[in-house]
């Protein structure tokens, strides 16, 4: 069976397909495998929110094997557990995002999937409806693979639309802005910090509420002026009177709020880690000249944003940037309709499903706009709402099953959600490959389509409890 695309839902469909007994090929257009992660991160907070609001773990699998094996090996923090963010149902597990990448070449060759790198897929091969294989360009030309079951795991649902499948995706007038991440070091953090517990009140509070805990702004004002380590907080989002002194200065650009998360690394280094200093909108992923056009603005908005950071706030006197990211983080983009379609309201009602392949906690309609208020615009639009008491609520497997097309799965980002309910955080898109790998294990295995599969999901399910993955009950 082929994957294509090696991002998060790409190693997780590959290395649990392996391991459901497939003989497995990945093909990855980069040379590197974690897409988001790796491309154009790392995430602000990769991996996090792997426990509900109650304080119960919904997310198993994969994603917490990968996360053990780099805590025990000195590259992961202790999961972020302060009653606040418990509470939030927002807690970071950080994972160093150059030791994720050397821990997953290590299992690819665990597992023996056969890696193809620096290769695109660039067409389907495709026979009354039915997907056969792929076609590849790299070095070598234009070759043609065929394969059991396909995965599309490439993030903006390129194989499924090469393929003819429905897809949505939202209008280019209100699409989520794009960013260009860069990551900084030498920050003095004890000067930050004596800045952050004077100035409280500067600092964004809102990411830390939750309708269903007794979170309050005081509660969160009073945590933060008595913080003096950064990685208790994980993010610091706000400035509001040095930004607004700045943009009267003509030294800040209003599209974005200022802010910044953090990167763990190691011997206690901590680098400075901004996805939110350049937004730009009405950008489609799947157009190359929004693309290319988005990422020349990003990079200017990157140097006025630095700029203030250098000039403007204390503790960045002497820092410098490290890294910046190739790749836009891309907020939104298509999804492949499926046998079904995931609604807001099963993110609110926190529906369970009979089909059920993981579980997730992330609130619908978490929507950025690229104003200053791009954090706070979070909250306040029709389409946000958290899950019932801050419970948990099923992925059905049938989101992965593209309509009309067959042996074709999609896992990650593109699966089958209405806008509200996108799957797109890191754990997420783990949960769906983990889930989309075994199912087309099986598929091959029997020679069955993933719609037939839909059938009779109980061995699939079986198969994801013993890797370790959370379908049915939240845990302490
Ligand atoms: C600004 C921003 C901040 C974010 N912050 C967080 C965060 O803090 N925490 C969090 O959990 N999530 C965060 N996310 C979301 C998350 O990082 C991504 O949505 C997630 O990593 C996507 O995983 P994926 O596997 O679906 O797709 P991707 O990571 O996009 O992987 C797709 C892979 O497919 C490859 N590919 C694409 N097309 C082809 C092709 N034709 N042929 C071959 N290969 C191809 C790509 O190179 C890539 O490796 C953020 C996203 C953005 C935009």
């Amino acid at each position: 069976m082929i994957v294509c695309g090696g991002g998060t839902s790409g190693v997780a469909a590959a290395l649990c397909a392996a391991r459901a007994g497939a003989s497995v090929l990945l093909v990855e257009r980069s040379g590197v495998l974690g897409g988001q992660l790796t491309l154009s991160g790392p995430p602000g907070f990769a991996y996090a929110r792997l426990f509900n609001p109650r304080n119960e773990r919904d997310v198993g699998g994969i994603l917490e094997e990968t996360y053990q094996r780099l805590y025990r090996s000195g590259h992961a923090q202790p999961h972020m557990r302060n009653s606040l963010r418990t509470k939030a149902g927002y807690a970071f597990s950080y994972v160093d995002i150059d030791w994720w990448i050397f821990l997953i070449f290590d299992m690819m060759e665990e597992e023996g999937v056969v890696l193809l790198l620096d290769t695109l897929v660039a067409d389907t091969i495709l026979e009354d409806g039915t997907v056969k294989g792929i076609v590849v360009e790299n070095a070598d030309g234009r070759t043609e693979i065929r394969g059991k079951v396909v995965i599309d795991c490439t993030g903006e649902g390129y194989v499924g639309i090469m393929a003819g499948c429905e897809h949505e995706c939202t209008d280019r007038d209100i699409i989520q802005p794009h960013s260009l991440s860069f990551t900084v070091d030498g920050v003095d953090w004890e000067e930050f910090m004596q800045y952050f517990r004077d100035h409280p009140d500067q600092f964004s509070y809102k990411q830390l509420l939750n309708p269903y805990t007794d979170n309050t702004r005081e509660k969160v004002y009073d945590f933060y002026s008595k913080s003096h380590n950064p990685l208790d907080i994980g993010e610091f989002m706000g400035f509001y009177e040095l930004r607004d002194f700045a943009l009267d200065n003509g030294d800040w650009h209003p599209y974005s709020g200022a802010g910044f998360f953090l990167m763990p690394k190691e011997d206690g280094h901590v680098q400075a880690h901004f996805q939110h200093s350049s937004q730009v909108d009405h950008t489609i992923p799947t157009d190359p000249w929004d693309v290319t056009r988005c990422m020349l603005e990003c990079r200017k908005q990157n140097r006025i944003a630095w700029r203030f950071f250098k000039n403007y706030v204390p503790g960045f006197e002497h820092a410098y940037i490290t890294k910046q990211s190739t790749e836009l983080r891309f907020r939104e983009g298509p999804r492949i309709m499926g046998d079904y379609v995931l609604t807001r309201e099963d993110v609110v009602e926190c529906r369970q499903f009979p089909d059920t392949i993981g579980k997730t906690s992330f609130r619908a309609g978490a929507y950025h706009v690229s104003t200053m208020d791009t954090l706070s615009a979070v909250s306040g639009h029709k389409d946000l709402g958290a899950p019932k008491d801050g419970g948990s609520y099923d992925i059905p497997y049938r989101c992965l099953v593209p309509r009309k097309i067959e042996n074709l799965l999609v896992a990650g980002k593109a699966v089958s959600a209405e806008r509200p309910a996108y799957l797109r955080y890191v754990q997420q898109t783990m949960v769906t490959g983990q889930a989309a790998g075994v199912a087309a294990a099986l598929c091959a295995r029997d020679g069955r389509t993933p719609r037939e599969l839909e059938s009779d999901v109980s061995e699939l399910q079986r198969i994801l409890v013993d890797q370790g993955a959370i379908l049915y009950e939240t845990k302490p």
